[in-house]
């Protein structure tokens, strides 16, 4: 059996904790921080009416649900 004293069970659990926390606090940011860049991979912008538009398809040109332009992703502005 293993002998602890009162000091060494209570440092013990202090540390125990103080790991745990940081370990469910990275969880957490990285948790927040992979869904915010999902988000932003969702958000365009529509170049005619500038309406902030949450798409999921994959295509790369998409209808604005307000105006009805095409609007292309990503950096390339070939459509004008
Ligand atoms: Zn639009």
């Amino acid at each position: 059996m293993i002998e602890l004293t009162l000091t060494e069970l209570a440092a013990g659990s202090i540390g125990l904790a103080m790991i745990l926390a940081v370990f469910f606090t990275w969880v957490s940011r990285w948790s927040t921080r992979n869904a915010e860049r999902r988000s932003l991979r969702r958000r365009a912008i529509c170049r005619l009416c500038l309406q902030v538009i949450e798409d999921s398809s994959r295509d790369r040109i998409f209808h604005c649900p307000h105006c009805g332009a095409e609007n292309e992703r990503g950096r390339d502005r070939s459509l004008g």
